[in-house]
């Protein structure tokens, strides 16, 4: 028996092997089914205070779950039978942002996901050399969702993308470096239509299965060995440049902005109303109230596909900044921060389309 202080010092570790993970998944189960048991023996109101009444409990067993999930991925061979299972497990740990409502409906609707995580210790360890571990390069690739065949071939081709273009950077002249450690195909683990993603604690790289050898697609990887870089490699007075630029480009971008207020019959194509479908037609400014630009809320009437609406003259001018500062950088995601905007910068770089003035300063600070 191992006493729960060694639990806890194992599970804080940064790299739990699946067993030390699959002890914590059970110890944090156990006390949320205990206290589950509990409210439900006092009758406690499910509709109130289930934060305060489950907190600490439920997030150790989130936290649990997700670590267990990602230590499964790295170490076990998933049964092509509990892949669907296994992927909604994945999901329920790594896809959740906020507490449930309705905790104890929560716990009785994915209780099949539990119960399949704690069978995996059942299942075997991945051997190297098959289809579901293998190299690409200097990468370990982990086939997590048995991809065989031409889906098999679609993913080594776009790993293989990214191995290319960022082998055939020459800046940083440092970043083959980031080319190592473990790749996961997999499913649909976290929200969103994100393609690629990067564990910056775990220092692993996850890669949807649904990545293409698309130009986007191996964009989007590279993308996230920028993030490695970044993390774990770049040379901190370059970072100062790199965010001194960033600063710059945000900066910079409003400073000759001439913003013309429209006048009655201009189209707005960057006007966007919602419940109008995918490609509405553009508004246009049917009549102006007030004069505009004179600090007193001067107001356009809009009319798109038969509606109308109403939009101040500020929120033009403030509109106009926000789409100048997105054009201003490489991409509008660049404008988020410095890091993602490396990163940003570095993918397009590595596929052929970075674009001066972009270029220029990026082998200025890199170079
Ligand atoms: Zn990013």
């Amino acid at each position: 028996m191992r006493k729960a202080s060694h639990v806890l010092r194992l599970f804080t570790e940064r790299r739990a092997s699946v067993d030390v993970a699959m002890l914590a998944f059970r110890v944090t189960l156990a006390a949320l089914d205990e206290k589950v048991a509990f409210a439900k023996l006092k009758d406690f109101d499910t509709k109130f205070g289930l934060g305060y009444v489950f907190g600490n409990q439920f997030n150790a067993f989130i936290e649990a779950g997700g670590r267990l999930v990602r230590e499964i991925l790295a170490e076990k061979e998933i049964p092509a039978r509990s892949g669907k299972v296994f992927e909604m497990a994945g999901r329920v740990f790594m896809s959740i942002r906020a507490w449930p409502r309705d905790v104890y409906g929560w716990l009785d609707k994915n209780r099949r996901s539990f119960d399949l995580l704690l069978e995996s210790e059942s299942w075997p360890n991945k051997t190297a050399g098959g289809d579901l571990l293998f190299s690409v390069g200097p990468l370990t690739i982990h086939n997590t969702v048995g991809f065989t065949g031409a889906d098999l071939a679609s993913v080594k081709g776009a790993v293989g993308g990214m191995v290319r273009g960022i082998k055939g950077l020459d800046v940083p002249s440092d970043i083959e470096r980031v080319l190592y450690g473990d790749v996961f195909i997999v499913a649909r683990l976290s929200q969103g239509k994100t393609m690629a993603w990067y564990n910056p604690d775990e220092d692993r790289l996850y890669v949807r299965s649904a990545i293409s050898t698309g130009e986007d697609d191996v964009r989007f990887g590279i993308h996230e060995f920028g993030h490695r870089y970044w993390r774990r490699m770049a040379d901190t007075s370059r970072k100062r440049d790199w965010q001194r630029h960033h600063w710059d480009v945000e900066g910079g971008h409003g400073r000759h902005l001439h913003v013309e207020y429209p006048k009655v019959g201009d189209e707005l194509p960057w006007l966007r109303f919602t419940g109008l479908g995918r490609n509405p037609p553009n508004p246009v400014v049917v009549a102006v109230i007030g004069t505009p630009g004179h600090g007193v809320g001067a107001k356009y009437v809009v009319e798109v596909a038969g509606k109308r609406g109403t939009i101040r003259d500020d929120s033009i001018i403030e509109m106009a900044m926000k789409r100048s500062k997105r054009e201003a950088f490489p991409t509008p995601y660049s404008a988020t921060d410095e890091e993602e905007h490396f990163c940003e910068a570095l993918s397009l770089l590595a596929t052929g389309q970075l674009r001066e003035p972009h270029l220029s300063e990026f082998r200025r600070i890199w170079g």
